[in-house]
């Protein structure tokens, strides 16, 4: 259901300039049809970074993040899942986020802040969902089915580990 979640175009016309927009699930990027596979790769990852950077340029604070929840709560699971504690953490980085249903804490990556709102509301809802339900069995994921942006949420954060594992090259950090 996520795999298309990034298409890269090639366009004849196009010389030297690469663009990046949303469509829908999708996330465009126009590249010159002369472009290398190498290039090509290199600039999915720059548009990607500069694409999440423009879409959310202010960090929310802890405290924020927990009133986020508290409305999630309300608005998907009747209010049921209470969190303790709602935070952003650094040293989280092979997961986007955690739960401990026994203090009814929350952990989100800090690798979120820059990215939509849906998807941090998506990772957020999926850790209090967790207070809820453990593991990720089938009443797990209907829980989850109340929220409209799971699967594009979901396919966003592939996207964001597939464009991690391609190389990357010196300079090509967006600015
Ligand atoms: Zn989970």
């Amino acid at each position: 259901m996520t795999a298309s979640a990034i298409e890269v175009r090639r366009s004849a016309r196009r010389r030297r300039t690469v663009s990046a927009y949303r469509e829908g699930d999708r996330t465009i990027v126009l590249i010159p049809a002369r472009m290398s596979e190498a290039e090509e790769r290199r600039w999915v990852t720059v548009m990607l970074d500069k694409l999440a950077a423009q879409e959310n340029r202010r960090t929310i604070g802890d405290g924020e993040l927990a009133e986020r929840a508290r409305r999630l709560s309300a608005q998907y699971f009747d209010g049921r899942a209470r969190p303790a504690s709602v935070r952003w953490v650094t040293n989280q980085n092979t997961r986007w986020g955690s739960c401990t249903p026994a203090e009814g804490s929350i952990r989100l990556s800090h690798r979120l802040q820059g990215m939509p709102e849906y998807v941090v509301d998506y990772v957020l809802l999926h850790e209090l969902a967790h207070l809820l339900v453990p593991g990720h069995g089938p009443d797990f994921w209907r829980l989850l089915e109340a929220y409209p942006r799971t699967e594009r949420a979901r396919g966003y954060l592939e996207g964001v580990v597939a464009a991690a594992r391609l190389p990357q090259l010196p300079g090509a950090r967006a600015e």
